[in-house]
């Protein structure tokens, strides 16, 4: 039966001169459900924001894809203040439950209404009650008593389920363990600008500082580090205009999901990885659980947005295995609807070390380049490579790497410096000399965009604070809907 103050409402706008038609759904107040089971898109909806400015009450209406830029409001109405009001204020002055919000409220003087609601010729908003929508014809909506078109929102960059913007989602992270080096740009940074600037992709991109705790750390060095991975990603080309840009903590969802994801995990699967081995055997005496726990954490990491694909080095691949178990046992056991992530790959997957020994990596003093390196530091360091020939001409490990360098910055020599090193005429000092200008020029562009970037502190701390805010929006809703599955909620 029609809720009869449904009814009335409708009739009272209507009587205003604006046109709208009563939608029944089922109960609920989460938006996203409600235009789902409408069969429309959050572009279609448009909800009302009561807001205290200065001393009095405003009506904002804006899209529910869009969210609303506080300055221009301000700059708009010419106040100081301007907050939501708080659900006592709400219901006082609407006689509505919070989160009920309707169009036109008669103790309201001011409504501003987002130009951007007025692009489509319908515009479904609140009826005051939980189980029914009003479909409005929008041009009728300046109809409503002291309503002005104004333009205060932005399309928001992200949505806070996949399925309703249709794309796939994409995660990685590097931890603040250091300036990020070759290794990190050519394996994951270079797959995370590729998949950024395809529009078939949402892109998250975290400082992943919780697991620098992990292996052994400094606080300073910790808190210094996680803002210059920051500014190591804004030079090389991400951009929070793409891509959510965030601090891996101020997320503390992962943490939380981590933990029940640890519930379909077992301890001998951790203890065999090899990444686990390394890391005990580079750091003897801090097999703690927390470098157990890492796989796990890093599952969660991913899944917490529904990504299916990371772009990350190939040392990350055994880690994806098991965030892909995960994955699978929790959508068997609890009915979950995570992806199974696949790793997006580069041309440089695996950069090796400069010592002639595993890979470049931050934490492993001597094996890298990074990123803003002068040209003298990476020619001295490219030349400590060791390069010793065996007897019998076979590569010796440091030759790979630099051969390895020689394909990803100058492969139009490659054939040339092989031919040389099977007859026994390479100089390995011109080679040497050749890769460091090569990826030099390559780094100097990064080195001055961060330069300008290190210097705007506020902009930095803009970019940190927005980030956080939108991937708290969709990290929280899969941990509700996990903790609902368990029967935790
Ligand atoms: P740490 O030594 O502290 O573990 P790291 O250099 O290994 O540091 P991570 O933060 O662990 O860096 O990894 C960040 C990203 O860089 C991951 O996607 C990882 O796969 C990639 N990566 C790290 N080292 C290399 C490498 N040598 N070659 C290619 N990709 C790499
Ligand atoms: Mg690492």
């Amino acid at each position: 039966m029609m809720d009869s103050k449904v009814l009335e409402y409708s009739d009272q706008i209507k009587k205003l001169g604006i046109e709208n038609t009563i939608l029944e759904h089922p109960t609920s107040k989460n938006i996203d459900e409600v235009v789902s089971s409408l069969a429309l898109t959050r572009s279609d909806s448009a909800a009302t924001l009561i807001m205290k400015a200065d001393d009095e009450f405003v009506a904002i209406i804006r899209c529910d894809d869009c969210k609303l830029d506080n300055k221009k409001v301000k700059k708009n109405l010419g106040i100081e203040n301007l907050r939501i009001a708080t659900a006592e204020e709400f219901t006082k002055l609407t006689g509505l439950q919070p989160g009920a919000a309707i169009y036109f409220n008669p103790s309201i003087k001011k409504t501003l209404i987002d130009k951007k609601v007025l692009e489509k010729e319908y515009i479904v908003g609140g009826s005051g009650s939980f189980s029914y929508s009003i479909k409005h014809k929008t041009k009728d909506l300046i109809k409503i008593p002291g309503s002005q078109i104004v333009n205060v929102a932005e399309k928001a960059l992200i949505m806070t389920e996949t399925k309703y913007s249709g794309k796939k989602r994409v995660l990685s992270g590097i931890r603040a363990t250091g300036r990020l080096h070759l290794g990190n740009y050519l394996g994951a940074v270079k797959g995370m600008l590729e998949l950024q600037n395809n529009p078939e992709y949402e892109t998250l991109y975290m400082v992943a500082d919780v697991h620098t705790i992990t292996t052994p750390f400094t606080i300073e060095e910790l808190r210094k580090n996680r803002r210059e991975v920051i500014i190591d990603y804004l030079a090389a080309g991400l951009d929070p205009e793409k891509s959510v840009i965030f601090q891996q903590s101020e997320v503390a969802q992962h943490i939380e999901l981590a933990f029940y994801f640890s519930s379909v995990a077992t301890i001998a699967r951790m203890q065999h990885l090899p990444t686990f081995k390394e890391k005990v055997k580079l750091h003897p005496g801090h097999s703690t659980m927390a470098l157990l726990n890492y796989p796990i954490l890093m599952a969660s990491d991913i899944l917490i947005y529904k990504a299916s694909l990371v772009p990350v080095g190939i040392d990350q691949e055994p880690h994806l295995e098991v965030a892909r178990e995960i994955a699978r046992k929790m959508n068997q056991f609890y009915g979950t609807d995570f992806p199974e992530p696949k790793r997006f790959a580069t041309k440089g997957e695996y950069i090796p070390s400069l010592k002639g020994e595993g890979k470049m990596g931050k934490s492993v003093e001597g094996s890298y380049i990074n990123l803003t390196d002068s040209l003298d530091e990476i020619q001295k360091k490219i030349r400590s490579v060791p390069t010793a020939t065996k007897a019998g001409g076979e590569m010796t490990p440091g030759v790979k790497t630099l051969f390895t360098f020689a394909n990803l910055y100058l492969s139009s020599e490659v054939e040339k410096y092989k031919k040389e090193f099977n007859n026994g005429t390479l100089q390995f000092v011109t080679v040497k000399d050749e890769i460091s200008e090569a990826i030099y020029k390559e780094l100097q562009p990064f080195q001055e965009r961060r330069k300008k970037i290190e210097a705007d502190q506020s902009y930095l701390n803009k970019v940190i604070k927005e980030g956080a805010e939108k991937a708290r929006a969709i990290a929280s809703q899969t941990v509700k809907e996990v903790r609902e599955k368990m029967g935790l909620l």
